[in-house]
C-alpha cells in the first residue's frame, strides 16, 4: 500500500541527494551559500536539526534538510555510537541553545567526541595543540554540553577503540540496519525505507511464531496471501482475523465465560480452536476443503 508521507519524505531527500551529485545549478549555489556558516554540505554527515543550526534556510529546504535526521538521527544510546558522534551541528551538543560549528576547532582535530577523551575514557583531551585559553575554554563549555547519559557511559565503559572513519559521502540508515552511500540509492530504495521503519510487527506475530515454532513461516506469503486470493472485504476480514488471533470461537469465548462449552460449536466433538476449524472439523472442513488459492 502506497505510503504518502513516506514518498514525500524520499522526495525531501531526493532533493538532498541532487545536492550532492555532480552537476551546478543556481539553487546549489544559493544553498552553499546558505549553508556556508556551518560547513557546507558536510552538514549532511552531521546528526543536526535545522532548528538548532546558526542560518536560517528557506522552508522547503528545510523539510528536506529534516527529512534526513528522520533515517539518520537517532539518539546513540551505546560507547561506540556515542563516540563517533561529530561535535559540529550536533543537536544534543548546544551552547545557548544551538549546535555548535567552529571552523578552527575541527582544523585543531577536534572533530567527533572521541577527540575529547583520552585513553582511559576521561574527559581530558590534548591541550598541546590549542593556541589560546578562548579555546580551551569553549571545549570546555562543549564538554559540559555533552548529555549526562553520554557521559556516564563513555566513564563506565571499559571498551577503549578509537572513531570510525567519516564516510566521503553523506549516509543513511537502511530500514535493514546497513548504511549505504545517499549517492548510491534510488528515489524506491529511500521509499522503501521510510516506509518500512514504520512498519510494525503485529504482536500476533511473536504469539504464533511460539505456537508453531517448529515450522519455518513465510511471513511475507502469509500477510499478503489473501490479496491474491479474494477481492471479498469478509474473507480478507476473516484471514486478519486468524492472523491477528481475534477469532473468537467456542474454545476463546469459553474463556471469558461468554459460551459454557469449549467445544465446536458444529461436531462438538473437539475444542473449537482455529485450528480445529479449518483443518480437523468434520463438517467445517469439507466447506474449505472445496475451495483453493493460489500460492
Ligand atoms: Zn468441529
Amino acid at each position: 500500500m502506497l505510503d504518502i508521507q513516506s514518498m514525500i519524505s524520499a522526495k525531501r531527500i531526493t532533493c538532498i541527494k541532487k545536492l550532492l551529485e555532480d552537476y551546478s545549478s543556481p539553487w546549489k549555489t544559493i544553498l552553499d551559500k546558505l549553508l556556508l556558516p556551518v560547513g557546507g554540505r558536510f552538514v549532511l554527515h552531521c546528526n543536526f536539526h535545522t532548528s538548532k543550526l546558526k542560518i536560517n534556510l528557506p522552508a522547503y529546504y528545510k523539510e528536506c534538510f529534516d527529512a534526513r535526521p528522520e533515517l539518520n538521527g537517532k539518539t546513540p544510546s551505546c560507547y561506540k555510537e556515542i563516540i563517533n558522534e561529530i561535535i559540529r551541528n550536533n543537536k544534543f551538543l548546544c551552547h545557548d541553545k544551538k549546535s555548535i560549528y567552529r571552523r578552527d576547532l575541527v582544523n585543531l582535530g577536534f572533530m567527533k567526541i572521541r577527540d575529547l577523551i583520552s585513553a582511559n575514557n576521561s574527559f581530558s583531551y590534548d591541550t598541546s595543540s590549542l593556541i589560546n585559553p578562548e579555546q580551551r575554554f569553549f571545549l570546555m563549555s562543549i564538554i559540559n554540553s555533552i548529555p549526562t547519559e553520554w557521559r556516564s557511559l563513555i566513564k563506565a565503559s571499559i571498551e577503549i577503540t578509537i572513531a570510525d572513519p567519516i564516510p566521503s559521502v553523506p549516509t543513511i540508515q537502511m530500514a535493514s540496519g546497513n548504511v549505504a552511500p545517499m549517492l548510491d540509492l534510488t528515489p524506491k530504495q529511500i521509499y522503501q525505507t521510510f516506509k518500512q521503519q514504520k512498519q510494525i510487527a503485529p504482536t500476533a506475530k511473536q504469539k504464533l511464531s511460539n505456537k508453531y515454532s517448529s515450522i519455518e513461516i513465510e511471513w511475507e506469503k502469509v500477510y499478503t496471501l489473501a490479496f491474491p486470493c479474494t477481492l471479498n472485504t469478509k474473507i480478507r476480514e476473516f484471514q486478519y482475523k486468524i492472523l491477528n488471533c481475534i477469532l473468537f470461537t467456542n474454545e476463546k469465548l469459553n474463556s471469558v465465560g461468554v459460551v459454557e462449552s469449549p467445544n465446536c460449536t458444529f461436531s462438538r466433538e473437539a475444542k473449537g480452536s482455529v485450528e480445529h476449524l479449518l483443518f480437523f472439523c468434520k463438517i467445517t472442513t469439507t466447506v474449505f476443503g472445496n475451495t483453493s488459492c493460489p500460492g
